[in-house]
């Protein structure tokens, strides 16, 4: 099968290759579920593994499959999958598998202290970026039909998933939090779809970015019934004199110095939780005192939240279907920049690398096939 690869930490290297077509047998006691591969959508951990700065190649390979934010239809299974994943079920495979550490060997890989995971189309297993794949039945999440055209945004949107119920779960220590307002930082995929989440909670939300409103993004804000505000001209301070205090803030820029900025404007008893990913070496000035004192004596969490577990792909899937509902096309209208086939990867690196005006870049595997399968 056609698949795409590249070498880890070497600059640059996203190339089409023939990989052999993984079978249902490759995983043991016939869990196996071979996966007709739909969409993969990408994102700045892309960027960073084509750059060469990050990921690594499975054991004894020496090029990795990138692709952790997949859409496939269910094309065979081993004897021992249950009936819900059947041939023409949608399905999204989580990304991290168990490692060694006690959280792994409780299910809680995405709460691993190891320092050598294992992620899907990251670090040390191939991803989703090949025609085919095949996962073990316990990784698959079932979507229902009618999310063929949204559900490969599943995967992103389980990042804000897992950071408000880990806000919500750390915050049982109050007894009685009842949060209304939210800020979020950056109005990318994982902003927007923050945004979303924290609405669906009946949360009033603020987004607060760099990029000056009115712009694709800013509109989708409004569209949810959020407020967007731009860090260029307003302060977080200015912002949380005007519609905060912020009970709970996301931030998810990229740009590690607006974490200790937000820090200075949680709310008393507030959470913030951490979702970006920052390789640079980027320095700060940062108000010591003013944030340690505050944390003190307003009881602040201030948290870093990686990857997803299973219930956040859950829970994931009923807002999916939730925003359908309630924001019919808002979801479709991130998947703003389709590449089609595996074939067009200078293609898929141009969109991502360059175009200013893409939410969502994403990679039609096999969209002939689709309709096909999708319906189940
Ligand atoms: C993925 C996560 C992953 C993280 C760190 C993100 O892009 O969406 O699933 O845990 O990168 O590798
Ligand atoms: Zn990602």
């Amino acid at each position: 099968m056609k698949a795409l690869a590249i070498r880890p930490r070497q600059p640059r290297t996203l190339h089409l290759i023939e990989h052999p077509t993984p079978s249902v047998a490759d995983v043991e006691e016939g869990r196996g579920v071979l996966v007709l591969v739909l969409r993969v959508g990408v994102d700045g951990t892309d960027k960073e593994l084509h750059s060469g700065d990050y990921g690594e190649a499975p054991p004894g390979e020496d090029v990795l499959i990138p692709g952790h934010e997949s859409l496939g239809v269910v094309v065979e299974t081993g004897p021992a999958v249950p009936r819900e994943v059947s041939p023409g079920q949608l399905v999204v495979a989580t990304v991290r598998r168990p490692g060694g550490s006690i959280y792994d060997q409780i299910g809680l890989q995405d709460l691993s202290t190891d320092d050598a995971y294992w992620e899907r189309g990251i670090s040390r297993l191939h991803g989703f970026l090949s025609e085919y794949y095949v996962e073990d039945h316990r990784y698959l999440v079932a979507l229902p039909g009618a999310l063929n055209g949204v559900g490969v945004l599943l995967e992103p949107m389980t990042i804000s998933e897992k950071a408000v119920r880990q806000a919500f779960e750390i915050q049982r220590r109050l007894k009685v939090w009842s949060p209304r307002r939210a800020l979020v930082l950056g109005a990318g995929t994982i902003g927007l779809l923050a945004a979303l989440v924290l609405r669906l909670r009946g949360f009033e939300v603020v987004v607060a970015a760099r990029r000056a409103a009115p712009y694709r993004n800013s509109d989708l804000v409004e569209l949810i019934g959020g407020a967007y505000a731009t860090t260029e001209e307003v302060s977080l301070a200015t912002l949380s004199d005007h519609r905060g205090p912020f009970d709970l803030i996301l931030e998810a820029t990229g740009f590690s110095p607006l974490a200790f900025e937000a820090a200075e404007v949680l709310a008393k008893n507030g959470v913030l939780v951490l979702l970006s990913v920052t390789g640079g070496e980027r320095r700060a000035e940062v108000s010591t005192d003013a944030i340690n004192q505050g944390f003190v004596l307003g009881n602040k969490v201030m948290v870093g939240s990686v990857n997803a577990a299973r219930e956040d792909f859950e829970r994931g899937v009923d807002d999916l279907v939730k925003a359908e509902a309630l924001y019919p096309g808002w979801l479709a209208s991130l998947l703003n920049v389709p590449v089609h086939g595996l074939e067009s990867h200078e293609r898929l690196l141009a969109e991502l690398f360059e175009n200013r005006e893409a939410i969502k870049v994403y990679v039609e595997v096999a969209a002939g096939k689709a309709d096909k399968g999708g319906g189940g």
